[in-house]
């Protein structure tokens, strides 16, 4: 009898963050990569129910480093497209406290970005919006903007089936299968196996139930938040940049002739009743827009969603090989901003599979999440 095919690396996972590891995978040189996603479609959880905003002014240095390493991805992705990636809308963050924003200006100029300080009238000529609300000092951010979401999932699943990669859909949960400390396989719904000694944990929500599943679990905490999209005006066309508030945190942006907003709410929860709605979602939205945007009220919510956005207790990613079990690599953790970093948190995973030197290897790295968890 015939052993069967070893796949070089299985991805779990087909959200931006499975999609563009496994491309850059085979970039790298690796034979087979096969993704799986248990859903029908690829990128429908996390990677599609999203803000869409692309904000470069993160407040660590990691994160701000992927988003910046993001953008050239991005640009080298949408080469040869007639689509851009970003709408250049900008970002306004304003506060009532002068120095709040005055930190924020600070961080945000220290990691090399060009941003102006704006005062009252510039902020409300800038959004009328935000006439009766407490917004007084703000900054704006030029770089920042919406992300173009769908034709980003196009493209890395383009690319990732330009280069090879099977993509397999529709398959079920899929298990990890271990012996004496090595990934020798997956196990997909039906039974069936694929032999490999290599998987990346790219499965977003479900990331930490993957690897506890296989004796490697990390603190990975799901956390809901919800997005409300406001009724808007047929007749306006809003120019207005992407709103957020340092006080309350609050954000809202124009969206397909409305107010997408949310009130940037964290709620801890279990992966799969991601999108079950809180009762009291709205009321959180409407208690934070009373104050900064007590107009907005008027519209009245159209339509809310919720998701999850997954983080570790650092709220750093969790990116390259799991210390624990030979053959198993993690690209997690990428929490509220996935769509900005997936390229570049994926091009760190990849480093750490190849045995590549990369600036942050060592502070993606799970080892810093299990040290902690065999401390307590
Ligand atoms: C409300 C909200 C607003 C956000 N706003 C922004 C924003 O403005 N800007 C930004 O940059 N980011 C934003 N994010 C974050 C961003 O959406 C996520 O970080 C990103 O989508 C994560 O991508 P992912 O591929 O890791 O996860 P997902 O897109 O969730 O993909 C994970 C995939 O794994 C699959 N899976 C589950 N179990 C298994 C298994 N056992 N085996 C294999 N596959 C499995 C799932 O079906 C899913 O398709 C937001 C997130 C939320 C929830």
């Amino acid at each position: 009898m015939t052993e069967p095919r070893i796949v070089d690396v299985v991805v779990l996972g087909g959200g931006v963050a499975g999609l563009a590891v496994a491309g850059l995978l085979r970039q790298a040189g690796v034979g087979d990569v096969c993704v799986l996603e248990p859903l029908a479609l690829y990128a429908s959880q996390a990677s599609a129910r999203n803000a869409a905003m692309f904000l470069p002014v993160e407040r660590d240095a990691v994160t701000t480093r992927l988003v910046l390493r993001q953008a050239e991805l991005l640009d080298a992705l949408f080469a040869g497209s007639d689509e851009e990636w970003l709408s250049r809308t900008g970002a306004l963050l304003v506060s009532s406290d002068a120095s709040k924003v005055g930190a924020l200006h600070s961080a945000v100029t220290g990691h090399g970005f060009t941003c102006e300080v704006v005062d009252r009238e510039s902020i409300v000529a800038r959004v009328p919006a935000l006439k009766d609300g407490d917004a007084r000092f703000g900054i704006s951010v030029s770089a920042s903007g919406v992300l173009n979401t769908h034709g980003m999932i196009t493209l890395l699943i383009e690319r990732a089936r330009g280069l090879g990669v099977l993509l397999r859909n529709d398959v079920g949960s899929t298990r990890v299968e271990c012996v004496a400390g090595q990934v020798v396989g997956v196990i997909l719904a039906d039974g069936s196996r694929i032999a490999t000694r290599a998987v990346v944990i790219a499965g977003g929500a479900w990331s930490s139930e993957i690897g506890t599943a296989c004796g490697a679990s990390l603190p990975l905490t799901p956390l809901k938040r919800h997005l409300h999209w406001l009724r808007g005006d047929e007749a306006e066309d809003l120019k207005w940049p992407v709103v957020w508030s340092l006080d309350d945190e609050v954000y809202f942006r124009p969206e397909s002739g409305g107010i997408l907003a949310s009130p940037c709410d964290e709620r801890p929860t279990h992966a799969s009743v991601d999108t079950i709605e809180e009762a009291d979602a709205k009321d959180a939205l409407a208690t934070k827009l009373m104050r900064i945007a007590p107009s907005l009220l008027e519209r009245g919510v159209r339509r809310s969603w919720a998701c999850l956005r997954t983080y570790a207790p650092d709220r750093l990613p969790v990116l390259g090989a799991d210390p624990r079990v030979h053959g198993l690599h993690w690209l997690a953790g990428l929490g509220g901003q996935g769509m900005s970093v997936c390229l570049s948190a994926a091009e760190v995973t990849v480093a750490a599979f190849t045995n590549t030197p990369h600036p942050l290897r060592d502070a993606c790295a799970p080892d810093r999440l299990i040290a902690t968890m065999e401390q307590r």
